[in-house]
C-alpha cells in the first residue's frame, strides 16, 4: 500500500504504484475499513468496483494512521536475525541492534526465507515454496486528460491494470496513471532497463487509447519483485519456544485484506512472556 509522489511542470504528481485498491469481504476488517472510512482515511472508489475503497489521500493513509500509534525505523533493512540468551538480535544499517524478547517477520517470502533459514527451518521452507509474482509498473503524468471513458482498465495484452490515479477520491494534481503489466509480461521482461519498461508500457496504452496519446510530462517505472504473493492457506506462523512470529499476504493470498487477517491472527497467537 504505497504511494510516490513525482514533480513535473504542473505540480506535483501522486500514484498508488503498489496496491491499487481493496475490498472487505470478512466482517471485521469490514469494521476496520468502516472505522477508517469515518476518519477521512479511506474512501469508496466506484470506478474500480461497488465495494472498492482506496485510502485517502494516498493508498498509504491508513499505514501511515496505524505507523503513528508505533515507534517505526523507516528506511531500515534488516539483513540478519539471530537469538541469543537475551533474545533477539537484529542486524542492518540503521537498525536497532539492542535485544528483544519477540520478533515478528511481516515481509514478503522470498526476503522472509532468506532471514528465517539459519533460525527456523520450517518456517523457511514453507517460505520458500510459496513463491509470488513480479509486476512491472508505470507512473505517468499528462499535462492534459487521456481521453478514456473509464478511470480504469484490465487485462489488456501487456497491461494488466491500469488506472487514472488523478480520479481516486481526495488527489490533487495533474492528470496521472498507474499501469501495470501483467504478471506474464512482468516475469519475462523482469531485468529489463526501467526506461526501456516506460517505453513499451506507455505504447501499451497508446494501443488501447482512441486517440494518439500525449507526451507525458513525467514517468517513472517501478520493479515489484514480489508483487502477487502465493498464498498457503497457514494465516500465520508462531513458534512459543523462539518468540518468533509470521505474518503477510503470502500466508493467505495477494490482497490487502488478506495481510490483515493474517497480522491479525498472529497477533492472536502471540504468547510473549511477562
Ligand atoms: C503492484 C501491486 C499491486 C497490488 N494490487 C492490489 C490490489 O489492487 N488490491 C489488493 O487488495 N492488494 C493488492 N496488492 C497486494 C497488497 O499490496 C498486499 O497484499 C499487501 O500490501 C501485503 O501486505 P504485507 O504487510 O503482507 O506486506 P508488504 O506490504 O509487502 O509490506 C512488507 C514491508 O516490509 C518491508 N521489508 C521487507 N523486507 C524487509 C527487511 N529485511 N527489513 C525491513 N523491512 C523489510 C518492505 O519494504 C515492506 O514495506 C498489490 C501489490 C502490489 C505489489
Amino acid at each position: 500500500m504505497a504511494t510516490r509522489r513525482l514533480a513535473t511542470s504542473a505540480g506535483e504528481a501522486s500514484f498508488d504504484h503498489g496496491a491499487q485498491f481493496f475490498t472487505a469481504r470478512e466482517p471485521a476488517f469490514a469494521a476496520r475499513v468502516a472505522r477508517w472510512a469515518a476518519a477521512g482515511i479511506v474512501a469508496p472508489w466506484p470506478a474500480a468496483g461497488h465495494e472498492a475503497f482506496v485510502g485517502s489521500p494516498g493508498m498509504n493513509a491508513p499505514l501511515r494512521d496505524m505507523a503513528s500509534r508505533l515507534e517505526v525505523l523507516w528506511y531500515s533493512e534488516v539483513t540478519a536475525i539471530s537469538r541469543g540468551t537475551q533474545g533477539w538480535h537484529l542486524q542492518g544499517a540503521g537498525v536497532d541492534e539492542g535485544d528483544f524478547e519477540a520478533l515478528v517477520l511481516a515481509i514478503p517470502a522470498e526476503q522472509a526465507a532468506r532471514l528465517l533459514a539459519p533460525v527456523d527451518t520450517p518456517m523457511a521452507a514453507l517460505a520458500e515454496a510459496t513463491p509470488s509474482q513480479p509486476c512491472w509498473t508505470l507512473m505517468a503524468s499528462f499535462d492534459t486528460p487521456l481521453a478514456f471513458a473509464n478511470d480504469s482498465m484490465r487485462d489488456a495484452g501487456t497491461i494488466g491494470w491500469a488506472a487514472r490515479n488523478s480520479a481516486k477520491p481526495g488527489r490533487n494534481g495533474p492528470e496521472s496513471w498507474v499501469i501495470q503489466a501483467s504478471p506474464a509480461w512482468s516475469a519475462a521482461h523482469i531485468e529489463l532497463p526501467g526506461e526501456q519498461v516506460a517505453s513499451l508500457l506507455l505504447d501499451a496504452l497508446a494501443a488501447c487509447s482512441p486517440v494518439s496519446l500525449p507526451k507525458p510530462i513525467a514517468a517513472s517505472a517501478h520493479r515489484w519483485r514480489y508483487a502477487r504473493s502465493g498464498g498457503n492457506g497457514e494465516a500465520a506462523l508462531w513458534n512459543a519456544e523462539l518468540q518468533l512470529g509470521v505474518c503477510g499476504d503470502w500466508l493467505l493470498g495477494p490482497r490487502v485484506e488478506c495481510a490483515w487477517e493474517s497480522g491479525t491472527r498472529l497477533a492472536g497467537m502471540l504468547t510473549v512472556a511477562p
